[in-house]
């Protein structure tokens, strides 16, 4: 691209004497780099949480957690540490509405002087599903029919009455809180079990908690509907608006925390993500606040090509075996490199604040940070290094290499035979689903009859014969419930 033209609205075209202009010409560079650059403003948006608003912030530690964790941006009270935050619907896509009955996706990045800690967070605090495999098919199940392209009840139903597993996430979104009033009003929680970890090798289970300041304000399913047809994005501007009235939202973040003995005898299989930790068996610790306090400039540079993964963790943080976890661990990063380019990691708003040495991930489509000038591009054993070794980007850089190749304070030994295993659904499944149902929505006015309707006004468009195996999953949680979703179903069937 040379000098712009002084026009931007005008364009070349062959003129014979007559008033008349003719035909436009090929020389045109500005007509065409206008059209060209149009035709490929788009990226892929991602294949799930497509639909978002995001904001940066801060996070600071209220209370100190160095007994549990080496990573600095959680231990010593005070500390701040600047975020990137983006909060999603799951299912629609990049123009779908912002009240849709869905998860919330609730991603963070927290800029910390050891690397990017990334948290890629729900507003529920369980899945649908433990087995990563069945990961496609759950959310084509949410989405659009292959043959009419339509959004389809028959299809998600069909799929949760034959994965029943879900049953406890499904409890979550078709309660009120499956329509926030606002992101302003969603909890971010991690759902996986996470390790905290101490360089003298020893670590504690825990799991995350953003708790919103703001409290957890609904929509009825009626008020989301309408608000869907008459105001699809009032969730942006409700953030966008608060933010810019200095109206900053903001979060606690609380931990739950257990010792490697204490998950060996828990009740609860720690990696399964269906399961939340019961408040009474581990009371939420506070940790720190989180603060939206600024707008994005440019929505599509800061939040669109923003990548979070969970793989992208900082010392005194580790995975567990939770496979969802690892699973996503290969895929958030994959998602990237796919939608943004192998080196979506220089891209502003991905590029740590920390020093980053990693000559050995060069080159690759449109590289931005100087490539490592003429550093040497392949493996040397140490000599200490003069530059800090850490990575934004993964685990697997973070280590250091000893004489025996890589070394983890906090290594897995693994031995034993290999074979294909599927999760089974059990009893224990509704347990928790039934605890939510009797114990949490009983107590709270209302709240059983919206969730009854709420699930009766979505079965109802799917096609009958799905109906009776959810009313039986329904029933498996409490046969009053089961009871009460089919009457509603059925019953509006009849008056047609
Ligand atoms: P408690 O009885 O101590 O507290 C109930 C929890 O449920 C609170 O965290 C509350 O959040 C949350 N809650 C209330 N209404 C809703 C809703 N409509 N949708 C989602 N969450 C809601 O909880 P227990 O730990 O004893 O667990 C009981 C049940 O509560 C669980 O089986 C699970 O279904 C649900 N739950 C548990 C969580 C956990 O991590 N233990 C987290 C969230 C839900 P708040 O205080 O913010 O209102």
């Amino acid at each position: 691209m040379g000098c712009p033209y002084a026009n931007p609205t005008s364009a070349q075209r062959f003129s014979a004497g007559s008033p008349v202009k003719g035909l436009m010409l090929l020389q045109d560079t500005q007509l065409i780099e206008t059209l060209a650059h149009f035709n490929r403003e788009r990226i892929p948006e991602r294949v799930v949480h497509a639909h978002a608003v995001g904001a940066w912030g801060e996070f600071e530690v209220t209370h100190d957690i160095s007994h549990l964790t080496s990573a600095k941006f959680l231990t010593g009270v005070g500390k701040k540490s600047k975020t990137l935050s983006r909060i999603s619907t799951v299912g629609g896509e990049r123009g779908s509405a912002d009240t849709a009955r869905d998860v919330r996706g609730w991603a963070l990045k927290i800029f910390t002087e050891e690397g990017n800690q990334d948290f890629v967070f729900n507003d529920i605090p369980v899945f649908f599903i433990r087995d990563p495999i069945k990961f496609p098919s759950l959310n084509r199940s949410h989405k659009r029919h292959p043959a009419t392209n339509i959004t389809d009840a028959t299809m998600f139903w069909d799929f949760h009455a034959h994965n029943q597993e879900g049953i406890h996430a499904l409890m979550l979104i078709f309660s009120d809180r499956g329509t926030p009033k606002s992101v302003r009003h969603v909890n971010g929680y991690s759902g996986h079990t996470y390790k905290l970890t101490k360089p003298d090798g020893t670590f504690h289970y825990v799991k995350f908690h953003f708790k919103a300041n703001q409290g957890n304000e609904t929509l009825t399913n009626d008020e989301a509907a309408r608000l869907a047809g008459q105001d699809p994005d009032n969730h942006a501007a409700d953030l966008h608006n608060a933010i810019e009235a200095g109206n900053f939202p903001s979060w606690t973040l609380y931990i739950q925390a257990m010792t490697p003995e204490q998950s060996e005898a828990y009740r609860w299989n720690v990696f399964d993500m269906t399961k939340v930790w019961p408040h009474a068996d581990f009371p939420l610790q506070p940790v720190g606040k989180l603060t939206f306090n600024k707008n994005p400039d440019n929505y599509f540079a800061e939040i669109e090509q923003a990548a979070f993964s969970p793989s992208t963790m900082v010392p005194g943080l580790a995975p567990s075996a939770d496979p969802m976890l690892q699973a996503r661990m290969f895929a958030y990063p994959d998602a990237a490199r796919y939608r943004l380019g192998v080196n979506y990691q220089q891209l502003p708003p991905n590029r740590p604040v920390a020093p980053v040495y990693c000559p050995f991930q060069r080159d690759g489509r449109a590289t931005i940070n100087g490539n490592y000038g003429g550093e040497a591009n392949y493996v040397r054993p140490p000599p200490p290094h003069p530059h800090p070794r850490v990575s934004s980007s993964s685990s697997a850089s973070r280590v250091g290499v000893g004489k025996l190749g890589r070394i983890s304070e906090h290594e897995v030994w693994a031995a034993g035979s290999v074979a294909e295993y599927a999760s089974e659904v059990t009893e224990e499944d509704f347990v928790q689903a039934r605890v939510f149902w009797g114990e949490v929505l009983g107590r709270q006015e209302g709240q059983q009859e919206a969730f009854v309707r709420n699930v009766a006004a979505h079965l109802s468009k799917a096609k009958p014969e799905v109906w009776q195996g959810v009313f039986d999953m329904f029933s498996r949680v409490a046969p009053e419930l089961g009871e009460a979703i089919r009457n509603v179903v059925v019953g509006e069937r009849k008056e047609l």
